[in-house]
């Protein structure tokens, strides 16, 4: 049981040792001297707590209390009690800032705890690979002096957080950083930098693509608006300049209705995210339907066609994208290769991979066009593919198909001798045995993987 100490125990206490001190000195005629005996030993016993207190405090390492007498024993448990409760609230304390930095280092932002005077308190991981900050050597260290942007520095000293700042990073200049600073608690700041590159490089392809479309559209669009314009119903064109406007209008029209066919297409395969290979796509009969349209497009051309199929090679896959995939490299090769030309179109089997090959012997690619092919809107020769009704997405389209198909298109190309395109869709989408072939990939000059 905990007994209160209290001045009026003390003082009764005293009273009565001093009391039974003279009570029996005077029996036996030494009455002072036992008083200041008994006195003596009080205080004796009292240093002897005293020391033990000490001792305990600052020279032992055990955590329970000595053994004390009378009320020092009350002394020494309050003590213990009270150092028990501090070091479970300093338990606690720690939990919680470990919880605090083990959730900022979760964070996909870096993250810097700030002092008033701009001095790093803590940062975390994320902080040390973008600003290049190191913990703890940067601890206490000013944080406009480890980040020595005019622009950061003029940033942090306007104090207008609401806003936020844009830099390349201090590490790799290739990577934008985002620097937002939050008040954090009364007297501390929070800087939060966020990796914005693919962000930026989106919000620039987003740019690109709205203004290439734009300029893609309006080119025709011009040309219509110009025929228009000078023909109403009182000045009808003479009949030879109507054909030849109503000839060039078509084709206009024709271009407008496949770039927005392209287009479209582009924006399903970008946006039908789940692949499933539910689909078995019978490739032998797509491609003799496909040599039939290649056949009525070569009219003009007059060139030298060839199908070789394997025509039990089946696969899985989405078929109205393998369609596009097929027919477009076929097109691509029968426009862009001069008239007379030979073309070769294969579909064998290699090493249980289905290989799809388009050869030609067209005016070939410069080796600095053919990593660009499959970007969209990208063309090698802007006007000429435009005379030949080319939109610059034929490529593009590809690339995607092939992607969510697991495989890659590889162009091998060499100005002036031709051009072979070409892709293995891998063994797990491919169906039904036969015997190996190999395909014939004779241009083995210069290989770009898209
Ligand atoms: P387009 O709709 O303009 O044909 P693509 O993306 O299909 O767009 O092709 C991109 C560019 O690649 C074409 O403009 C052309 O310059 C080039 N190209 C594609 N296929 C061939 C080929 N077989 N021979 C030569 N150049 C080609």
């Amino acid at each position: 049981m905990r007994l209160l100490l209290s001045k009026r125990n003390i003082a009764f206490k005293l009273a009565g040792l001093a009391f039974a001190a003279l009570l029996v000195g005077w029996f036996i005629d030494l009455a002072l001297e036992l008083l200041l005996g008994c006195t003596i030993a009080l205080v004796w016993w009292q240093y002897k707590h005293l020391f033990m207190l000490d001792k305990w405090l600052w020279r032992d390492r055990k955590l329970s209390p000595p053994a004390g007498e009378g009320s020092w024993q009350q002394v020494f448990d309050g003590i213990y009690y009270r150092q028990r409760k501090d070091r479970k609230k300093n338990k606690e304390l720690r939990n919680l800032i470990r919880q605090f930095r083990d959730g900022a280092e979760a964070l996909p932002d870096a993250i810097v705890v700030l002092s008033q005077e701009w001095s790093i308190v803590w940062c975390n991981k994320l902080a040390q690979q973008l600003a290049g900050l190191r913990w703890p050597l940067d601890e206490n260290q000013r944080i406009d002096n480890l980040i020595r942007n005019p622009e950061f520095l003029q940033f942090l000293h306007a104090r207008q957080f609401e806003q936020c700042l844009e830099l390349p990073s201090p590490l790799t200049e290739s990577l934008t950083l985002e620097y937002r600073i939050l008040q954090h608690g009364e007297n501390q700041y929070l800087l939060i930098i966020r990796d914005i590159t693919q962000l930026k490089q989106l919000e620039q392809i987003r740019k690109d693509f709205v203004a290439n479309v734009s300029h893609e559209l309006r080119t025709p669009l011009t040309v219509l608006q110009g025929y228009l314009e000078v023909m109403d119903a009182e000045n009808l064109p003479q009949p030879a300049i109507w054909q030849k406007a109503h000839s060039v209008m078509l084709d206009q029209t024709k271009r407008m209705d496949s770039l927005v066919q392209q287009l479209l297409t582009l924006s399903r395969i970008e946006a039908s995210a789940k692949i499933q290979f539910d689909d078995v796509v019978d490739v032998p009969a797509m491609l003799s339907l496909l040599e039939q349209e290649a056949q009525s497009l070569n009219r003009d051309k007059h060139h030298n066609i060839s199908f070789q199929i394997d025509p039990e090679l089946r696969v899985s896959g989405i078929t109205e994208e393998l369609r596009s995939a097929f027919s477009n490299l076929v097109t691509n090769a029968i426009k862009y290769t001069p008239d007379g030309g030979v073309i070769e179109v294969s579909w064998q089997r290699d090493h249980n991979k289905a290989v799809f090959t388009v050869s030609d012997n067209g005016e070939g690619i410069a080796p600095q066009h053919v990593k660009r092919l499959t970007e969209r809107f990208y063309r090698v020769d802007q006007a000429r593919a435009r005379n030949t009704g080319g939109t610059g997405l034929g490529l593009a389209i590809v690339k995607h198909v092939l992607t969510r198909h697991q495989c890659r298109l590889m162009i091998f190309s060499e100005p002036k001798r031709g051009s072979t395109f070409s892709f293995a869709l891998p063994p797990e989408l491919v169906i039904g045995a036969t015997r190996a072939v190999q395909p014939r990939l004779s241009k083995k000059k210069l290989m770009a993987k898209s």
